[in-house]
């Protein structure tokens, strides 16, 4: 199957774990469903349009059922249950800095801030879809340390 990419704007801020300018992509307010995933190191970052995710959709219903991962956003869990790209976690906490990974608390796509259009890989859930409901459960129990 052949790779597909977004194309999503770029903008610089100032992180202020380590006061330097750093880049970060950002989805504009009209796409909507539209999410990104970071990796636990700051340095990749990957698109998913979440009505599309079937993962997504099973979290979500769980979340409304299960009492104990009610207070949990389905980001969260969706981040921890994703596929793993080289090897890497997604961070739940994104977005993070990527030269630090202390949280960005303020970006913004103010055009001025605007560095340019990059292109970035899917993220995708191919293993957890994989699982059977049973499966899928434990996996999100065991990713939110739920026993
Ligand atoms: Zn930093």
């Amino acid at each position: 199957m052949e790779e597909k990419y977004q194309s999503l704007a770029c903008f610089k801020t100032r992180c202020l774990g380590c006061f330097k300018i750093v880049e970060i992509p950002i989805v504009s307010d009209f796409m909507y469903g539209s999410f990104l995933f970071q990796t636990n190191d700051g340095q990749d970052f990957y698109y998913a349009n979440l009505l599309d995710v079937k993962a997504f959709h099973f979290i979500q219903a769980e979340i409304e059922r299960i009492p104990l991962i009610k207070k949990k956003s389905a980001f969260k869990v969706l981040s921890l249950v994703a596929d793993q790209p080289q090897g890497k976690r997604f961070t739940p906490n994104y977005p993070v800095c990527p030269r630090c990974q202390t949280r960005l608390l303020f970006h913004s796509n103010d055009e001025s801030k605007k560095t340019g259009v990059r292109y970035f890989k899917y993220a995708t859930w191919k293993k957890f879809e994989s699982l059977s409901d049973e499966e899928k459960l434990e996996r999100i129990k065991n990713a939110l340390n739920i026993r």
